[in-house]
Parts: structure tokens; sequence; C-alpha cells
């Protein structure tokens, strides 16, 4: 490697992988490419046109919106943040269509989340079971009467399906309450709706077009080799100055990435920022030689949740003009009872937000599970 830039490549261009080909440009690697196996960039970060909106199809809340965090400071830095319009008020409404107090309602609210945002420890528990049994001890210390009671319940229960939502969990009784307790807090969530492929853009800006490769997947890393190669053709004029022809000598990388299409490119490091699942399914087959026991464990052990979107189309706003949220309380519901049963799908639709511009447009989000059964259910 001697006398020459290091050949970095990134596989995956979702928002890590061109955030690490962006940050080794800064500290000056100008060897970087990036491989990607869609013929997109952003990954989980998508948009698309609906009537006259522009919507996420993926994230759209920046989470915990604090200097901290590195998303929003580059968007607050390129001025982004001051165009987001107001989300709009929170509006209630029980599944028999009655308007709830919002002031109750937000109140109610906020005593389900400082329960479930709770960091426990070495409990053994579950946060399902966690917050299950905080809230029925919460209810029954309380002093209200039963209809007050059993309607904060409920909306203890819309606590818990939202956090399912906002951690993109499948079920709370699969969340740990001891591994709960890292799960770092930088703030409270910003929803930029209709903004966040914005964040792409900023990250591509001033990354060289012909080194981001596109329809690149990749299908072996061979990354504990030696594979020789002629010297890139840039060092070559160079060397023909000092050197003559014959003294030509071959480069050697230690990585070598081939792509579905029989593409080989050489490296001196490679960043590989797939998903997890993608790393489940393939990390047996993609890494020669095999990644160490550790990290294929880990690979194997961690889970992941799974959330959709389903967009919403009205021919007329059914909503007052300032509403930005709509969440539904099902009166019978509670924390116990918030799973992900899909005898119960209709209780978890639970939370609607209202997409700017605030015409006829609605997003409900869900786990895939439910929204394969409300399409279903919906055909
Ligand atoms: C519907 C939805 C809503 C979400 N909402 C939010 C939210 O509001 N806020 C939030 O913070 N997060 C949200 N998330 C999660 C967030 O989008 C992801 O955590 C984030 O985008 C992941 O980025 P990444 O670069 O790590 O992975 P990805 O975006 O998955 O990027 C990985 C890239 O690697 C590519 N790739 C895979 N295999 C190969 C291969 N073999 N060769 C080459 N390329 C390959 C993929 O095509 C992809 O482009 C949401 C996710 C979804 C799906």
């Amino acid at each position: 490697m001697a006398g020459r830039n290091p050949a970095i490549v990134v596989v995956g261009a979702g928002v890590a992988g061109l955030a690490a080909a962006k940050k080794l440009k800064e500290y000056g690697f100008n060897d970087v490419t990036v491989l990607e196996a869609s013929e997109r960039v952003g990954g989980r970060v998508a948009t698309a046109s609906l009537g006259n909106a522009c919507v996420d199809t993926g994230a759209e809340y920046i989470h915990g919106a604090s200097e901290e965090n590195p998303v929003y400071c580059l968007l607050k830095k390129s001025g982004l943040l001051n165009q987001i319009p107001e989300m709009g008020e929170e509006a209630f409404y029980s599944n028999k269509g009655h308007k709830v107090d919002a002031n109750f309602a937000r109140y109610a609210y906020g005593a389900g989340e400082s329960i479930i945002r709770y960091r426990g420890s070495n409990t053994g528990k579950s946060l399902g079971e966690h917050y299950a049994e905080k809230t029925q001890g919460m209810i029954d210390s309380l002093q209200e009467d039963n209809d007050k009671r059993t309607r904060m319940q409920s909306i203890f229960a819309l606590v818990g399906k939202d956090m399912l939502i906002d951690v993109g969990a499948s079920d709370l009784h699969r969340i740990s309450l001891d591994s709960w307790q890292y799960y770092i807090n930088m703030g409270d969530s910003l929803n930029i709706a209709g903004f966040m492929f914005q964040l792409v853009d900023k990250l591509l800006e001033d990354f060289p077009k012909d080194r981001l490769l596109l329809k690149r997947e990749v299908s072996k890393i061979k990354w504990d080799g030696s594979f020789c190669v002629a010297p890139p053709h840039d060092e070559l004029l160079l060397s023909a100055h000092t050197e003559s022809p014959s003294e030509e000598k071959l480069c050697q990388y230690p990585v070598c990435i081939v792509c579905e299409n029989g593409e080989e490119i050489v490296a001196d490091h490679v960043i590989v920022t797939i998903s997890l699942g993608c790393l489940k399914a393939h990390a047996s087959s993609l890494f020669i030689p095999s990644l160490p026991t550790e990290k294929m464990e880990a690979i194997d052990k961690l889970c992941f949740g799974n959330i959709a979107k389903i967009f919403l189309e009205y021919e007329e706003a059914f909503w007052e003009s300032d509403v930005g949220t709509i969440s539904l309380i099902y009166e019978d519901d509670t924390p116990a009872s918030v799973s992900t049963n899909k005898m119960q799908w209709l209780k978890n639709m639970q939370y609607f937000s209202v997409l700017r511009p605030k015409e006829r447009l609605m997003l409900y989000q869900t786990t895939v599970t439910f929204s394969v059964i409300i399409i279903k259910n919906n055909k």
C-alpha cells in the first residue's frame, strides 16, 4: 500500500454507507467507492410523490432531535429545519367515535410514557411485563372514578402501541428491560415528513458521482487475501516519470469484492453497511473467510422488528383544519392486551398523522404483519 492512497469500498448506499463515504472524504481519503445493489440511493430513507405531496416511504422522524444527533446537526446546518411546518394539534377519539378531552389524554399519555421510558436493570423482565405491571399499580392507586380509570388504562395501551412503532419492534414482550437501559435518548422526536430525503441529498453533495456504483450487488467479500492488479492509471502516469515501464510493479490489495455481475473490485479496506436482515440472510456466504465466530453469533442472535406505512388518500379531509395527528383509543384496551396477536389487528390502527400539505392525505404506520392483514381485509 506504500505510496498510494488506501482504496476503500463501502458496501450499501443507505444513509450509513453514504455518511461513512462522506466522513472518509472529509478526512482526506480520495479513493472511496460506494457499491449499491439497487438502482437508487438512500436505502430505507426513500421518497415518493402522492397527489401534490412528497411523502417519505421510509424514515421521517429524527429520533433525539438535539445537537448530539448528527442527522439533526446536518439538517440544521443546511437550514432545512427552518422550513418544517408546524405539526398541528393532537386529536384523540375513542373507538366509539367520541372526542376524548385532549388535556386528559395528554396527561394520561405522559404518565404512561414516564413508565415505559423507564430504564430498568437486572429484573430479567420484558418491557411488556414491566409496563403492564407498573401501569396496573398506578391505576389501582388512583382515586379517580371507574370511568376515568378505564380511559386511563386504554390510553396506557395507546402508549404501548405507539412505542412498538417508535422503536420498530413487533412485541413489547420481546424487548428486554435490562437492555432497554442502554438506549440513549438524545431528545424528543422531530417529524420532518416530506423532507427526510434531503438528508440523502446532503450526504451525497460532495461525493463524486462516478464513484457511486448502482446496480452492483456484492456477492462475495474476500477480505484476507492478496490480490494483485496493475496500478491505477494516475499512478502509472506518475511512475512513468521516475521508473522505466519494465519496472512497473503490480499493486497488492488485501480485499477483493465480487459483484453479482462478475465485476471484481480490489481494496485495502471494506466497510459493510447492509442491513441486519441482509446479513442474516447472506453473511455465511458473503464473507471469505467467514467472519469471526463472535460476529456471526451477534448477527444470528440480534433481532429486528418491522414496520410498514400505509398512505390514505381521501376525496376531502374529514378532520378539522388545525389537526396534525389523530389517535384512536380503544375503550376495552389495557397495557396487558398490547400484542401483535393477528386477531387484534383493528386495535393496532391507533395513530394517524396528517400529511403536508394538509389536504387529503393521512399516514398510518404499523407492523408489516398488520399491514398485510389490513390490505387483505380491504381488497
Ligand atoms: C417504513 C420505515 C420507516 C422508518 N422510520 C424511521 C424514522 O422515522 N426515523 C428513523 O430514525 N428511522 C426510521 N426507520 C429506520 C431507518 O430508515 C433505518 O434505520 C436507516 O435508514 C438504515 O440505514 P442503513 O444505511 O443502515 O441501511 P439501509 O437503508 O438498509 O441501507 C443499506 C443499503 O445496502 C444495500 N445493500 C444490501 N445488500 C447489498 C449488497 N449485497 N450489495 C450492495 N448493496 C447492498 C441496500 O440496497 C441498501 O440501499 C424506518 C424504516 C422503515 C423501513
